[in-house]
């Protein structure tokens, strides 16, 4: 199913990395889309990333930090996350961006504003120091945010990020499409179309 939805937005979209699609010229760029993933599964390694590769699509991977080298821990049972070696293997590929997820996979709305901000900057400091260079974006986990959480983010030193379906767009809170696996090829489609956003609700 992922080979085909990117066979599809390969062929229909100019594909950028985060940082054309955030960028002053991404508006000049006919149908520009950048892919992402939250989280840090293993699977992203295992399975999206050859694909992406095998294609040539720039794509950024938000990893929750206390999850890498580990499972997480489903009602379903356990499910990989990334290992470093595979996050360390990713990053080194210049069509790869790494963002951090934050630390904890908290809501960070409803911590307290020091450990919320706590939860964002030590996610950013062991990335960096993990793979070398700097963390720009973050994206928010479970999509949700307040003022006082993007102030957290802007504070932290990261230049952008992202949700899922934000009311208000800015650097801060720049909407995301969220595709996931119970999505069809059809609703796939549907969602990429100018016809989701004002009929979203609806599905
Ligand atoms: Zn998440």
């Amino acid at each position: 199913m992922f080979e085909k939805q990117m066979a599809c937005v390969r062929c229909n979209f100019s594909l950028l990395s985060l940082d054309a699609m955030i960028g002053p010229r991404s508006g000049d760029v006919a149908k520009p889309l950048a892919v992402t993933f939250d989280d840090g599964y293993g699977d992203n390694f295992i399975a999206a990333y050859p694909v992406l590769k095998k294609r040539g699509i720039p794509a950024t991977f938000f990893l929750t930090v206390s999850q890498i080298g580990k499972n997480w821990d489903f009602p379903e049972g356990p499910y990989s996350g990334l290992s470093w070696e595979q996050v360390d293997i990713m990053q080194k590929d210049p069509m790869i961006t790494i963002g951090s997820h934050g630390y904890g996979h908290k809501r960070l709305d409803l911590l307290t504003p020091v450990a919320a901000a706590g939860d964002i900057k030590i996610s950013k400091m062991i990335l960096e120091e993990k793979i070398g260079r700097p963390v720009e974006f973050f994206s928010y986990p479970y999509g949700s945010f307040n003022e006082q959480i993007k102030k957290a983010v802007r504070e932290a030193g990261f230049r952008a990020a992202f949700g899922v379906v934000s009311p208000r767009r800015d650097r801060f809170s720049w909407p995301r499409i969220l595709i996931s696996r119970g999505d069809n090829m059809f609703r796939f489609r549907l969602k990429l179309s100018p016809l989701y956003w004002p009929l979203r609700h609806l599905f």
